[in-house]
């Protein structure tokens, strides 16, 4: 089996976005060393709008600078060493301010829908460019923030403008509605890769883009009542590394998940990690081909990460090898 373990390096969305050193660099530098017994690499998602804005800001305030000289450098050598570096979009960034210290997050634009057509057609344009000129190599392929790809002809418009092919925003069985993330791929294919044209959800053998959806697996509410009462001990086992505020998750989706069973993407962030071992070996008994997990430098644990160790040994016995999303789409 392969698995393609992929990262979304982003700072935090909420009112505190935390620092580069705490929710990036401190956070990768273990998880790189968590997946080394596999021998492994990350397909790591760059949050490039926060890019853009940091360059937009480097000239009136040393910090933003200082913040992108950090992550820049940080990406060179995480290329370089042959993690595959890809376009993640989280859009409010181009509408948020800086004063020096703080960002000040503009919360009307967190999904692309949110974007007028003109503006989010540039928005890719300079952030795949900014990203490609860090990397000294393409990029082709793009995962939205807040998971809200749809809809498809939006996604499909910057696609053709931009040169990108490959999508990996589908979570399958998942459905969400709120202010800040809104999609529904309850009526996906049960597939670990399709093509895809008209509608990210539906197959089309012929389609000139390619999903690669994160795999998710059915989650117990008893898991999430665990995943609850670790929040309220503060444990520093399940303290994350990162330093800022996520936006609070729906109340409609946090009842869903307490009391039925749902889909739930496989990540190695925090507790979750939990169940990518489950997933694993589910996907090894249906015989299945690739795993596709998510994770977040800024959620990992001393627990997550020491969990990641566990399972990049158990994968190095089993003989399943990590690939990026490149080396499946591209060398394969
Ligand atoms: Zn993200």
């Amino acid at each position: 089996m392969q698995i393609i373990l992929t990262l979304d390096y982003e700072l935090f969305m909420g009112s505190s976005t935390g620092t580069v050193d705490k929710c990036l660099v401190e956070p990768m530098r273990r998880l790189c060393q968590a997946i080394e017994p596999a021998q492994g690499r990350f397909t790591i998602f760059v949050d490039a709008c926060y890019l853009l804005k940091l360059q937009e800001y480097s000239s009136v305030y040393n910090r933003a600078a200082s913040d992108l000289n950090m992550i820049t450098s940080h990406l060179r050598q995480l290329s370089d060493a042959g993690h595959d570096l890809q376009l993640h979009i989280h859009p409010h960034w181009c509408f948020s301010t800086f004063d020096g210290m703080r960002w000040n997050v503009n919360s009307s634009y967190y999904k692309m829908s949110d974007v007028p057509d003109d503006t989010l057609l540039e928005m890719f344009r300079a952030a795949k460019a900014m990203l490609e000129d860090i990397k000294g190599k393409p990029v082709r392929v793009f995962r939205a923030g807040g998971f809200s790809a749809q809809p498809t002809e939006l996604l499909t418009r910057v696609f053709e403008a931009t040169g990108l092919d490959t999508d990996m925003s589908v979570c399958p069985g998942a459905v969400y509605d709120s202010a800040q993330q809104q999609y529904d791929y309850t009526r996906c294919p049960d597939k670990a890769a399709y093509r895809f044209s008209q509608d990210l959800c539906v197959e089309d053998s012929a389609g000139k883009f390619l999903e690669i959806p994160i795999s998710t697996y059915p989650v117990s509410p008893l898991f999430h009542w665990r995943l609850a009462l670790s929040r309220v001990l503060r444990l520093k086992a399940h303290q994350t590394f990162g330093d800022g505020q996520s936006i609070p998750a729906s109340s409609g989706s946090v009842f869903r998940r307490l009391f039925t069973r749902v889909p739930c993407i496989v990540t190695i962030d925090g507790m979750k990690i939990d169940n990518l071992f489950a997933a694993h070996s589910r996907c090894h008994r249906r015989g299945g081909d690739l795993l596709c997990v998510i994770g977040h430098p800024k959620l990992a644990t001393p627990y997550s990460v020491d969990r990641l160790s566990v399972f990049c040994s158990r994968l190095a016995k089993q003989g399943d090898k990590i690939i990026t999303a490149s080396q499946l789409h591209y060398e394969s």
